[in-house]
C-alpha cells in the first residue's frame, strides 16, 4: 500500500444552499473585483438568511462570494 499517490482531496462541490439566490448556481465572481472565482481560487459566501417561526420558508437577504484578497481588505 503505498498513500503517497493518493490525490489531494479538493472541495469543488458548493452546497445548494451556498449558491446564488439569484441564479441559483454557484457564484462565478468576486461581487468586488469581479475576479472569476470557480478556477480553484479561494474564496468566500457570505449569506444572511431570515427564518420565520412557524414556516418552513425562510428570505435571503444578503448573499455574495468575496475573493480572499478583497475579504481581507474588508476586514481591516
Ligand atoms: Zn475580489
Amino acid at each position: 500500500m503505498d498513500d503517497s499517490t493518493a490525490e489531494p482531496k479538493i472541495l469543488q462541490d458548493i452546497p445548494t444552499v451556498f449558491f446564488s439566490f439569484e441564479t441559483k448556481m454557484p457564484f462565478e465572481r468576486c461581487m468586488e473585483c469581479e475576479e472569476y472565482l470557480l478556477d480553484g481560487k479561494e474564496y468566500m459566501i457570505e449569506k444572511v438568511m431570515r427564518r420565520y417561526e412557524g414556516f418552513s420558508a425562510s428570505d435571503t437577504i444578503i448573499d455574495y462570494a468575496l475573493c480572499i484578497s478583497c475579504a481581507m481588505k474588508l476586514r481591516e
